[in-house]
This record gives structure tokens, sequence and C-alpha cells, in this order.
């Protein structure tokens, strides 16, 4: 489950400046695929495409063979994670930011995801674990534990699919690697769209695509875009 296809996607914010030009790819249910290029290229707004925050002016975008347009915003919701660039983070608890959006789960859920995202250690921690207020008027989380805290509650929302846009780019390097691997755990089996400018930065796509002003340019394997720059 969980499937996505662009086919021949135009789109442009103002009238004839076309951001995408005609941009087709597949990422098979479980896969993985990594958006690479340059600044502007268009690689956030297919991402913003796909969640709905605006229509493609041409083409077609499908889930599981089912046209967006004709899927209810709560049930792409549903469907979609996000791991942002910078997450924000509510002024609440902890165990309130990672259960966000799965008010169901147990608080052995919370746990286990916060667990796996490699926070429980720091959440031990603080005084009032689980409890501590963090964002603005509690504790200040640094950048990367602000990310662990969005792939636990990625982890507890567990959507088919999985869009990671320049998700470790605002870290320092060693973080960063922490954070990736743990990025790598969360989107094995999963659907999932990777936006990246550098193409260092992604090890597990099985498909790694370029764009370049809105259009495709190179297209294959790690392995195989390396041999052939
Ligand atoms: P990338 O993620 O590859 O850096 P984006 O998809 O964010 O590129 O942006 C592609 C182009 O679309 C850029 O030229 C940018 O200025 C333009 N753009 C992005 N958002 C908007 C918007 N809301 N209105 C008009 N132009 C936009
Ligand atoms: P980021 O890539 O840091 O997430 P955005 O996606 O918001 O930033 O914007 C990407 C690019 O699109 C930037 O160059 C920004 O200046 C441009 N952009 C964003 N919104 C608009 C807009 N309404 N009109 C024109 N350009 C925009």
């Amino acid at each position: 489950k969980g499937a996505v296809r662009f086919e021949n996607v135009v789109f442009s914010y103002e009238p004839a400046r076309p951001i995408l030009k005609g941009v087709s790819f597949d990422v098979p249910a479980g896969h993985t695929v990594a958006i690479v290029g340059p600044s502007g290229a268009g690689k956030s707004t297919i991402s913003r495409l796909l969640f709905r925050f605006y229509d493609v002016s041409s083409g077609r975008i499908l889930i599981d063979n089912q046209d967006i347009r004709d899927v209810t915003q709560v049930s792409l919701r549903s469907a979609i994670g996000m791991v942002p660039q910078d997450t924000v983070l509510f002024n609440d608890t902890l165990r309130y930011n990672i259960r966000y959006g799965r008010w169901d789960a147990t608080d052995a859920e919370v746990e286990e995801a916060a667990r796996l995202a490699q926070i429980d250690a720091f959440i031990r921690l603080s005084p009032k674990g689980y409890e501590t207020e963090v964002g603005e008027r509690g504790l200040k989380l640094s950048g990367g534990e602000k990310q662990r805290v969005a792939i636990a509650r990625t982890i507890l929302k567990a959507p088919p699919i999985l869009v990671l846009d320049e998700a470790t780019s605002a870290l320092d390097s060693h973080t960063e690697k922490e954070i990736q691997d743990a990025l790598d755990r969360v989107s094995r089996g999963r659907t999932t769209l990777v936006i990246a400018h550098r193409l260092s930065t992604i090890v597990h796509a099985d498909e790694i695509i370029v764009l370049e002003s809105g259009r495709i340019a190179e297209r294959g394997t790690h392995h195989q875009l390396l041999a052939r720059n």
C-alpha cells in the first residue's frame, strides 16, 4: 500500500511561469525515491503537490492508482507523514508532542516510538520525563532533538507514505548522521520520498531523480549516477 505516481505533472504558481514542466516518476509501495537538485529546481513543490497544498496545472498524481483530487483531505493527511526541515513543537509536553494526531495511542506505544527515535534516554534524563514542557514556553530542544520528536511522532502515526523534505539539512554533520540512521529505520518498508539538495546525504534510495529547472535531468541508482558523473 502507498504507491505514488506522478504522471506528466505540470505546475505553475503564477501564470506563464511553469515550475514543473512535465514530471513523471513512480515510487512503488515500500520503495524509497530521492529527488535531488539545485535550490529552486522545484523539489519542495513536488511535496506540496503531493499534500495538495496546490493542485497540478495538468497531469495527475496518483496514490494506489487513485487521483489525489478524488481523495478526501482527511485520508490524504492520514496516508502521508512528513518530517520537515525545521520541526516546530507545540507548547505542551513531550508526550503530547509525540502523540499528536494519534490520540488513541497508549502510553506504552508513545514510549516505544520514543525508543525507536532514540529519545527515550534523553527523556528519562529530564526530571519530569515525558511530562516535560517543551517549545517556546518550556524546555528548548536542539535542532536534532526536535527532529527526533518529529520522527517519534511519525513512527507512532505509521503512515504508508513518508516525505522527508530536507529533514537533516539544518543539523550539524554529527547530528545529521545520527538522525539519518533513525530516518533510515523509519523509512524501511514504507513508501518514501526524500527531498535533498545533496546526493551525499542519501544512502538508501532505490532510485534517485535529479531535478533541474522543473524537469528530470537524470535518474538512476546512487551507483549509476556516481559512475556517470
Ligand atoms: P526547491 O525545493 O527545489 O528549492 P521549490 O519547489 O521550493 O524549489 O521552488 C521552485 C520555484 O518555485 C522557485 O523558483 C521558487 O521561487 C518558486 N516558488 C516556490 N513557492 C512559490 C510560491 N508560493 N509562489 C510563487 N513561486 C514560488
Ligand atoms: P524552503 O525551501 O526554505 O522551505 P520555501 O519552500 O518556503 O522555502 O520557498 C522556496 C523558494 O520559493 C524560496 O526561494 C522562496 O523565496 C520562494 N517562495 C516561497 N513563497 C513564494 C511566493 N509566495 N512567491 C514567490 N516565491 C516564493
